[in-house]
């Protein structure tokens, strides 16, 4: 399969109408996507990334108002976090509707719904006939991509259309909760902060998915995931020296160890979120053995961070 690289959010949506798999730009990262109500469609996207049946897709709308074509009654929970959040990194899972192929939500009775707020996201979106069912754009178990070369390399000629776009601005995925349980349960952690949301539900339980050790609650978080293949080694303090033989790489926001190969120090935690993923591809293609990960504090998008950096060390 030829793979059409194409800046035109319009042109890319004529290939997804037609059937076929298309990659676009998100803020929060890239997203490989297919007609969600077009199950033939939607396998193309498991194939091109190799991902597993059971692992549901999340389905993003143009707007609120299409949040219909795919799921039942929203509670007050889901609308308060829709009116506020949507668009943005926000993903909610709502029960599906019937006329929702089983594929996209790997047999679950629930779907997850996100609106994106990137500009070309948003127009490709509403020159797409239906919600489109899209998971990030990488090879399945790879770090997920934060701009069109990553996703060029992982998944050229087994794609129909890239659109390609700026690289993301906020560089991991969006923050899941599940509004169909009581209380509702943050599944995945993002941008959108824990804080944040108990300011609009203050009930709001963490899933045992996001805690260490424990069953997940959302099927994807049981798959290793973000993974480079340098070995990741987490570190809770600032390093003076790397305790290990080249090539080793350190990311944080302290100091920079000495010894390190290669080394990033971010100036903030929405730094550290962007440049992550990226940090992992990069080394990988120079060849570092291992990466060592300063965990920041858990707030904000710290949280997040620290998610990603505790499923990446397995
Ligand atoms: P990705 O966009 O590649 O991060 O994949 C989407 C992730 O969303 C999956 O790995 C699931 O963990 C989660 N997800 C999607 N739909 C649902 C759902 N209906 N219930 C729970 N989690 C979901
Ligand atoms: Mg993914």
């Amino acid at each position: 399969m030829q793979t059409l690289v194409t800046d035109q959010p319009e042109e890319a949506a004529r290939h997804l109408n037609r059937g076929e798999t298309v990659a676009f730009p998100t803020e929060t990262v890239y997203g490989l996507g297919a007609d969600a109500l077009d199950p033939d469609a939607v396998a193309g996207i498991f194939r091109a990334k190799g991902r597993p049946s059971d692992n549901p897709l999340i389905v993003h709308v143009s707007s609120p108002d299409q949040i219909s074509e795919v799921a039942q009654e929203i509670g007050d929970d889901a609308r308060r976090l829709i009116e506020r959040y949507f668009p943005g990194p926000l993903t909610l899972v709502l029960n599906k509707r019937d006329t929702l192929p089983d594929i996209v939500s790997a047999g679950l009775p629930t779907v997850g719904v996100r609106c994106p707020a990137h500009p070309q996201a948003a127009e490709f979106l509403r020159h797409c006939n239906h919600p489109v069912a899209a998971p990030s754009a990488n090879v399945s178990g790879r770090p997920s991509p934060t701009d069109w070369q990553t996703v060029e390399h992982d998944l050229d000629g087994r794609i129909a259309c890239l659109l390609r776009g700026e690289p993301s601005t906020i560089g991991l995925e969006s923050t899941i909760v599940d509004c169909t349980t009581e209380p509702p349960l943050l599944l995945r952690s993002g941008a959108i902060s824990l804080e944040a949301l108990r300011e609009l539900v203050p009930d709001i339980e963490v899933a045992t998915s996001c805690r260490k050790g424990e069953t997940p609650k959302s099927p994807g978080q049981k798959y290793r995931h973000y993974s480079p293949e340098a070995e990741i080694i987490l570190v809770e303090t600032s390093l003076k020296n790397l305790p290990t033989q080249p090539p080793a790489a350190w990311i944080g926001l302290s100091t920079p160890p000495a010894g390190a190969t290669k080394s990033l120090q971010c100036r903030d935690l929405n730094e550290y979120a962007r440049v992550l993923f990226g940090f992992f591809r990069t080394c990988d293609a120079e060849g570092i053995r291992e990466i060592y990960c300063e965990l920041p504090r858990e707030e904000g998008i710290g949280r997040a961070i620290r998610e990603r950096l505790v499923k990446a060390a397995g």
